[in-house]
């Protein structure tokens, strides 16, 4: 097998992550790789409704804010150093095809469905990743 040097694990901080989570931290052990994290907060369309109260940019920091406090828990548990824990705002697949890009990463974690996902079926995440990664991609399956 390929020696990974820099693999991505994506996060979407569900229930069902664990198993994701351990595949990554596994690998990158075994391969003396970098491990990264990742989790980009969606800027809903329901959010357009505070921006009555709250600007855009205020809500944006909002959610990086949050986005970062919860990657610096699940960092320390899986021991990600907080400068390889990415918080982004946007369009999950975009966001993490874009990050994998800059950082040169080698390798993609994801999970087989996670929030958007419906049981059974590739998520829409993951399914996009599938296909427009610039490199290769672990997809863990879950279970239905
Ligand atoms: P989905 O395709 O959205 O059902 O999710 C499948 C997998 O994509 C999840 O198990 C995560 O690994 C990843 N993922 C989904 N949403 C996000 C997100 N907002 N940020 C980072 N990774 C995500």
């Amino acid at each position: 097998m390929k020696n990974y040097k820099n693999i991505l694990l994506t996060t979407d901080f569900g229930e069902e992550s664990s198993p994701i989570n351990e595949r990554a931290v596994q690998l990158a052990k075994e391969q003396g790789a970098k491990l990264n994290l990742i989790h980009v907060a969606e800027y809903l369309y329901s959010y357009s409704y505070m921006a009555a109260v709250v600007s855009e940019a205020e809500i944006q920091k909002q959610l990086l804010e949050e986005t970062k406090t919860q990657l610096a828990k699940l960092g320390e548990k899986l021991n990600v150093p907080p400068e390889q824990q990415y918080a982004c705002v946007g369009t999950p697949k975009h966001e993490i095809i874009e990050k994998a890009k800059e950082i040169g990463t080698d390798l993609i974690v994801v999970g087989s469905h996670g929030r958007h996902g419906i049981s059974l079926l590739l998520g829409s995440t993951s399914n996009a990743i599938l296909h427009h990664a610039p490199c290769d991609v672990l997809c863990v399956r879950l279970k239905a």
